[in-house]
């Protein structure tokens, strides 16, 4: 990552501090840290001031902090207590008002914070996350490069599935596949869910053991410098798929196709999801879609924008997005297909392969 660009992002935190009413921010969530530093550890408190910025960490990050973080923050390490060090720098140069995430601070933090600073502490919420929901290039490709290693990891066990197999040994098995083919981590837990099971949107991957004309619905992710990938297939297990699968399947399809060639920056996330709703509810499936059709994808795996029912802010340039409308029919199963999404100024461009064509392992 190029320094410019943290000193950019920081640019934009300053540029926000005045409306927010403070000459000051503590960054305390993680993923902001490491989109204004690049420090990718575990503890760390960052305060960004009108003039300089200050990460604040412990032992275990002295080496890795200053050679991750470079010229884009001083580097602080206390070895007894970051929220002693942070006390400080805040005794050194005092603010009025300081900042805080309100999202991702404890109430205990709250306290030692209010025990550090003189002045006024002040909720913020999504300062930095509004900053982050628009990519630059550089973001943009490490998502993509995360479909991509996505995408070969399910090509390379879906041969392995079938009849008789468990859920949790096709996840096992993708997850090996995604680790070694480059995924520093998996974002969220492989969702794996076969039969009946599919209608769970948020299934927790179990032991249940495949059955021929199952539906099987993975939802995997994969990350790469840190930036998130999100997918999900579903195919049918063990023998062709039946009418009714291939018409739930087909709606869905449709529907995501609607999404991905008409979503725009500065629809509303209203108006995105509306793309795929409309054709699921025309066809009277409106109850079975109980989710919202997409969200942000960078650092995290679900953060700004929501594409939802409920989502009236526009749609930000450059932001990238899962479009992943799904049917659930309960006791019957359900069908989800999501793929990732760039907003760029010249129209949405999908990161992931949106290779959807109903595929029968038979
Ligand atoms: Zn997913
Ligand atoms: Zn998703």
């Amino acid at each position: 990552m190029p320094p410019d660009s943290r000193a950019a992002r920081q640019r934009g935190v300053r540029a926000a501090l005045a409306t927010e009413g403070v000459d000051g921010l503590l960054v305390t969530h993680l993923p902001n840290i490491r989109y204004l530093t690049g420090f990718t550890g575990s503890a760390g408190l960052l305060l960004v001031r009108p003039s300089d910025a200050v990460l604040v960490t412990d032992f275990r990050y002295a080496t890795q902090a200053p050679r991750e973080v470079g010229e884009a923050a001083r580097v602080d390490v206390d070895p007894v207590s970051v929220w002693q060090r942070l006390g400080k720098e805040l005794a050194e140069v005092p603010l009025e008002a300081l900042g805080v995430e309100a999202q991702s601070l404890t109430i205990r933090d709250a306290e030692r914070v209010s025990g550090a600073t003189r002045g006024r502490v002040v909720p913020t919420v999504d300062l930095v996350e509004r900053l982050r929901a628009a990519k630059d290039p550089d973001e943009v490709r490490a998502i993509r490069c995360a479909a991509s290693l996505a995408q070969d990891a399910l090509a390379e066990v879906l041969p392995e599935i079938g009849p008789g197999r468990t859920e949790r040994e096709i996840a096992a098995a993708l997850e090996g596949a995604l680790r070694r083919g480059g995924s520093e981590w998996h974002p969220f837990p492989t969702i794996v869910a076969s039969g009946p099971r599919s209608a769970l949107p948020h299934a927790r991957t179990s032991g249940r053991v495949l059955e021929p004309g199952d539906w099987l619905l993975l939802d995997f992710g994969a990350q790469v410098d840190g930036y998130c990938a999100d997918l999900t297939r579903t195919v049918v297990v063990g023998r062709r798929a039946d009418e009714r699968q291939r018409a739930v399947y087909q709606l869905v399809e449709t529907a995501q196709r609607r999404a991905l060639d008409h979503l725009r920056a500065g629809m509303t996330g209203r108006e995105g999801d509306a793309l795929a709703r409309e054709v699921i509810a025309e066809r009277g499936f409106g109850d079975a879609f109980g989710h919202s059709l997409g969200h942000g994808l960078g650092l995290e795996v679900h953060e700004a924008p929501r594409v939802a029912p409920t989502a009236e802010a526009p749609l930000p340039l450059h932001a990238v997005v899962t479009v992943e409308p799904g049917i659930y029919l309960p006791g019957w199963g359900g069908v989800r297909l999501e793929d990732d999404v760039y907003l760029g100024p010249d129209g949405p461009e999908c990161l992931s392969d949106n290779r959807t064509e109903l595929v029968e392992l038979v």
